[in-house]
C-alpha cells in the first residue's frame, strides 16, 4: 500500500454511523475510503453491541407494532433530557427514522420481533436479527461490494486544514504512517468513553473504577483533534449513558449481558451496607440509566443488589452467577460487607414494608413508609431464602460531548463558521440532541440518520 492515498470521501470510523455514511457516499458515486482503528475481528465499535433502533411510524410496519408518532417520540426525548434538547434537530432525526428500516434492509440488515421480558420495546424499537454484530457485518459486506476501500487497524490522528478546509488526514495504518487526501471527510469515530484519562479529567478519580461497556477504540482522538482545530464543542464531558453493570465484568466490551436488571425487585446497599436510593422509583426501563451515575457516587464506586427467592424469574439474569447464601448474614459475609449493618438495613427495610398487591408490570402499591430513602414500588420483605446478590459497578455506555453540526451534518467551527468539507455523524455529534438522559434505541437512530446525511452531503461536496 502507498503512503499517500486519495479519495472523494474519507470516512473515519467503523461503526454504524461510519458505515451508513460510506454506503450513502457510494450511492452518490463518490470514491470512498473507510478507516477503522480496530482490527477486523473487533470492527464495528459500540454499534456491534447494540440490539435495536427507535423508529417513528404512523401505522404498524413489517417490523414494528401499532404506531409511534413524531410527537410521542419527541415527548419521550423531551422528558429524558429534562427539556434540554434542540427541538428542531430532535424532530428532524425523529422524522428521518421513518425511512430507516427500509434503507437498512436494502443494505442487508435483517430484523426480528422484540424479545419479551427485557425493556418492553416492541412498539417503538426495531430489533436487529443477530444484534449489532450482524448489522455491522451486513454493512461491511455491502460496503465492500459497493467498492468502499476499507483499512483496518488504521487510526486517524491529525486533520490538516488549509483555508478552512480539511485537505488531508494523517493516520497510522498497522504501524505505518499514511496520509489520505480527501475532498470531504466524515468523522464518525464515536465518543471518548474509552479514554480513561479523559474520563478522569471529567469525573475525577472515581472514573478509575468505571467499566467501559463497549469498544476500547473510542478514545476521542478525533474529537480532541477537532477541538484543536477550533470546532464548536457541544455538551458536558460528564454527561453520557451509564448503567449499573455487574462489577465482575471485563474492563471493555462486556456488552449487554453484563447489565443487572433486578434492582427494582430488591434493595441496593453500598460498601458500608447502607441503602442510598429509591430502588422502585419508576419502571426499570425508565430508571436503569440513572443507576450507573448513582453507583459512581458511592464509596469506591461499588454497590450490591440484594434480592430474595421471590424475585427469581421476574428479571433477565446477568451473564454472571449470582452470589447465594441461605441467610442475610452469610450473604453479607460472602460479599465482604459489614454483617451487622447489612442485617440492620434489611431488618429496617422489612419493618417499613407496607404490604400491597405486587405487580411488576405496573407502578404497584407495595412501598415502604418512614425509611430514608423509601422504596416507592415493588417493595416486598426480603425474607425468603436463599438470598441472592450481584455486585454493581458503573458501566459507561457512551459520552455525549461532541461537535456542533448543522442539519447537513457539517461541523460548525468557531464563530459559527460552517465547515465546507468536514462532516460528523453518530456519537461524536449526539450531544446536539442529547444533553442528558437517554431513550433506548436513540443512539442508533441518531447515527443512522446523520450517517446517511453526512455521507450524502460529503459526496455531493466532493463530486460537485
Ligand atoms: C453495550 C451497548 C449496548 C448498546 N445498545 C444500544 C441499542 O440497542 N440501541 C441503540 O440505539 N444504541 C445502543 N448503544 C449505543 C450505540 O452503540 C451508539 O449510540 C452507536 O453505536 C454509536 O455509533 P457510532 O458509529 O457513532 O460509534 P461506534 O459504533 O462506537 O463506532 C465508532 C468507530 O470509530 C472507530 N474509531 C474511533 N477512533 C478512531 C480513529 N481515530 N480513527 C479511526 N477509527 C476510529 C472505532 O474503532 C469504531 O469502529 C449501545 C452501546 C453499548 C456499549
Amino acid at each position: 500500500m502507498k503512503d499517500t492515498l486519495s479519495c472523494d470521501v474519507l470516512v473515519v470510523g467503523g461503526g454504524n454511523a461510519a458505515l451508513c455514511a460510506a454506503l450513502s457516499a457510494r450511492e452518490q458515486k463518490a470514491s470512498v475510503i473507510l478507516i477503522e482503528s480496530a482490527p477486523r475481528e473487533w470492527r464495528g465499535g459500540n454499534s456491534s453491541h447494540t440490539r435495536n433502533l427507535r423508529c417513528m411510524h404512523d401505522a404498524p410496519t413489517d417490523v414494528l407494532t401499532d404506531a409511534y408518532t413524531e410527537d410521542e417520540y419527541f415527548q419521550d426525548v423531551f422528558r429524558v433530557t429534562g427539556g434540554e434538547t434542540n427541538e428542531e434537530m430532535a424532530r428532524y432525526v425523529i422524522r428521518e427514522t421513518a425511512s430507516c428500516t427500509d434503507w437498512m434492509k436494502a443494505h442487508g440488515v435483517r430484523f426480528q420481533p422484540s424479545l419479551g421480558g427485557t425493556l418492553h420495546l416492541g412498539r417503538t424499537n426495531a430489533f436487529f436479527l443477530g444484534g449489532g454484530k450482524a448489522l455491522v457485518n451486513a454493512y461491511f459486506k455491502a460496503a465492500e461490494k459497493a467498492g468502499v476501500q476499507i483499512l483496518y487497524e488504521t487510526q486517524a490522528h491529525t486533520l490538516n486544514f488549509s483555508n478552512g478546509e480539511c485537505e488531508s488526514v494523517e493516520a497510522v495504518c498497522k504501524g505505518r504512517k499514511i496520509r489520505i487526501n480527501a475532498r470531504s471527510v466524515v468523522i464518525a469515530s464515536g465518543g471518548f468513553e474509552s479514554n480513561r484519562e479523559w474520563l478522569e479529567e471529567a469525573w475525577g478519580p472515581s472514573a478509575r473504577n468505571f467499566i467501559i461497556r463497549g469498544t476500547r477504540f473510542n478514545e476521542g482522538v478525533m474529537l480532541r483533534e477537532l477541538m484543536r482545530n477550533n470546532a464548536c464543542i457541544i455538551g458536558d464531558p460528564t454527561q453520557g449513558h451509564a448503567v449499573a453493570i455487574d462489577a465482575r465484568s471485563p474492563r471493555y466490551d462486556g456488552g449487554i449481558v453484563t447489565r443487572v436488571d433486578c434492582v427494582s425487585l430488591g434493595i441496593v446497599v453500598n460498601k458500608e451496607g447502607r441503602r442510598f436510593y429509591d430502588e422502585g422509583e419508576d419502571f426499570w426501563p425508565k430508571r436503569y440509566a440513572i443507576w450507573g451515575r448513582l453507583v459512581a457516587g458511592q464509596p469506591d464506586q461499588i454497590a450490591y443488589c440484594i434480592i430474595d427467592s421471590k424475585a427469581i424469574g421476574h428479571f433477565m439474569p446477568s451473564v454472571f452467577k449470582s452470589i447465594v447464601a441461605d441467610t442475610i448474614p452469610a450473604l453479607a459475609e460472602k460479599l465482604g460487607l459489614p454483617v451487622d449493618t447489612v442485617q440492620e438495613t434489611v431488618a429496617q427495610f422489612n419493618a417499613a414494608v407496607v404490604a400491597g398487591n405486587f405487580d411488576h408490570n405496573k407502578l404497584d402499591d407495595c412501598h415502604t413508609q418512614g425509611l430514608q430513602p423509601n422504596k416507592s414500588h415493588w417493595a416486598r420483605k426480603i425474607d425468603q431464602g436463599p438470598f441472592y446478590a450481584y455486585p454493581l459497578a458503573t458501566g459507561i455506555t457512551f459520552t455525549y460531548m461532541g461537535v456542533k453540526v448543522t442539519r447537513e451534518a457539517r461541523v460548525v467551527m468557531q464563530d459559527e463558521v460552517v465547515s465546507k468539507n468536514v462532516f460528523a455523524a453518530g456519537e461524536i455529534m449526539a450531544g446536539n440532541i442529547l444533553s442528558k438522559g437517554y431513550v433506548a434505541g436513540f443512539g442508533m437512530a441518531i447515527g443512522t440518520v446523520f450517517g446517511r446525511i453526512a455521507g450524502k452531503e460529503a459526496a455531493k461536496h466532493a463530486t460537485a
